[in-house]
């Protein structure tokens, strides 16, 4: 089966969050079980590529009312083809956050099908992952001058997180895309604004988010974003598939952040993971230590655990927060840790090598998201024997078992994490906790069978597509 996989950011050549994890580590699960794919994302000018991508030449794209260049550079890592898309739109200091990131990602998008042509890459299917490449079905579906083979593919569209949505001016996306003005009253039109992933949405053969909790939850006005209507119009075309976790990355026994590896077998290390960071950052290591790491935004909830700071330093856990974002969340970071210096210690920034580190040395980890489709971090610290105390929502349900690998909660504010957490602490260093670090640290969450459900899945759709007699190849 030949996958065409498109994506804004892919670990480790970007990343801002777990979209890039997961599209870091589905490719080449994919690839273990025989499929052959391609991965398209941008050329970022903080790309993380040594060697650099090959650059092969340019593609021309109908974009804009007109036409416009991008470049293509490629590599292959670990049995998957990549080509990267390069243009001044993605010269920045930043993956997002401009103005026109909506026109910046329909270029990218509108330029996928006239680059995987160029490698001469026709799939069998076209897998896009969140609102920046969520307008590719809908360009497959009405979009002129395609390569030939393009028009009409099936495609599976995954919605890592509902909340960032793609909106903009709908005139100023068909003329972009340059699509038909019929579609003015199509998926793509929502509340008079384009919204590009409310078009992926209706246009693609199925869709998928990452958890069965969360394929759930964002049907109901609480969690949906104000889609939860469409999600529930497209429901006989949509489901949930857990994330995996790329388990050679994230392994405490070979991982080289550590200042010492440990196993579910020998987890003496672990403690000297703590000393290390707790000796660095001047906190006494006899304390349990409870740890963040996080964007610093609303839908983690970051701001219930640091309401709750004075609660939890009460009950007697050390603090260690890491994370950016949020302008203010940071400064009221930076004041907690000035006034309680010896119990609390934090840096802002994204630091992927002291993540290891900490969630190496915390005895649990705090996550008290309001909203959560999958997350990864409480799996990567189920896998270090670092307790999760979680917020009962989306994937932390769906992973976590409470008081058997971890802790949850039901409400999202302070008193309900300092439930858990005295819960938690009540339990700290008991024969049940380490009990409960073994069957934590013993879950499987490797890619294999996500990837298997993917397959699974893509399988499906192209049968039921040949079953309604519309031909794949043309
Ligand atoms: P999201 O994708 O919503 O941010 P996930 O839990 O799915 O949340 O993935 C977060 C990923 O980003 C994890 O791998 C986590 O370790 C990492 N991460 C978050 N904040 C930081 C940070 N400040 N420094 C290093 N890694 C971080």
């Amino acid at each position: 089966m030949r996958i065409l996989l498109a994506s804004s950011e892919v670990y480790p050549f970007s990343k801002t969050g777990g979209l890039g994890d997961v599209v870091g580590a589905l490719p080449e699960a994919l690839a273990k079980q025989g499929c052959e794919v391609l991965v398209v994302s941008p050329w970022y000018r903080t790309l993380k590529a040594l060697p650099p991508p090959l650059w092969i030449g340019d593609v021309t794209i109908p974009f804009d009312g007109n036409y416009c260049q991008a470049g293509i550079g490629t590599l292959e890592r670990g049995g998957v083809r990549y080509a990267f898309v390069g243009h001044s739109d993605f010269q920045r200091d930043d993956l997002y956050g401009y103005d026109d990131d909506l026109k910046r990602f329909c270029r990218f998008t509108r330029a996928i099908p006239q680059v995987a042509a160029r490698l001469d890459f026709l799939p069998d299917i076209i897998h896009v992952n969140d609102w920046q490449t969520a307008l590719l079905p809908l360009v497959l579906e009405h979009g002129w001058h395609l390569p030939e083979g393009f028009p009409g593919l099936p495609s599976i569209l995954t919605v890592h997180n509902v909340q960032y949505q793609g909106v903009g001016d709908l005139e100023e996306v068909l003329y972009w895309l340059r699509l038909p003005g019929a579609l003015r009253e199509s998926y793509l039109h929502h509340f008079g604004s384009a919204n590009a992933l409310q078009a992926g949405l209706g246009f693609a053969t199925w869709v998928t988010t990452v958890s069965p909790t969360y394929a759930r939850e964002i049907k109901t006005p609480e969690f949906g974003y104000q889609l939860d209507g469409t999600f529930r119009h497209i429901s006989n075309k949509f489901s949930g598939i857990l994330n995996g976790l790329d388990t050679n990355i994230w392994n405490p026994e070979s991982d080289p952040h550590l200042p010492r590896r440990y196993s579910v077998n020998n987890p003496e290390g672990k403690r000297e993971n703590k000393r290390t960071l707790c000796r660095h950052h001047h906190l006494d290591e006899r304390l349990p230590l409870l740890a963040v790491i996080s964007r610093l935004a609303e839908q983690k909830g970051v701001d219930i655990l640091l309401e709750a700071v004075p609660g939890l330093l009460a009950q007697g856990w050390n603090l260690f927060l890491l994370g950016s974002g949020e302008a203010s969340l940071e400064r009221w970071i930076h004041e907690l840790s000035a006034t309680y210096p010896e119990r609390l210690a934090s840096f802002i920034g994204f630091d992927e090598e002291l993540a290891h580190q900490v969630y190496a040395a915390a005895d649990a980890l705090a996550i008290p998201s309001r909203f959560e489709p999958c997350g990864l971090s409480q799996m990567i610290a189920m896998r270090y024997g670092t307790l999760p105390i979680a917020r009962a929502t989306g994937g932390l349900v769906d992973t976590i078992e409470h008081q058997d690998t971890g802790f949850l909660f039901l409400h999202p504010n302070p008193e309900g994490l300092l439930w858990a957490a005295s819960l938690a602490h009540r339990y700290c260093d008991s024969p049940t906790w380490k009990a409960m670090i073994r069957r934590a640290m013993a879950r499987d969450f490797s890619w294999e069978s996500a990837a298997r459900r993917y397959y699974d899945r893509y399988h499906a759709i192209l049968t039921a597509v040949d079953e309604r007699d519309i031909p794949l190849y043309r």
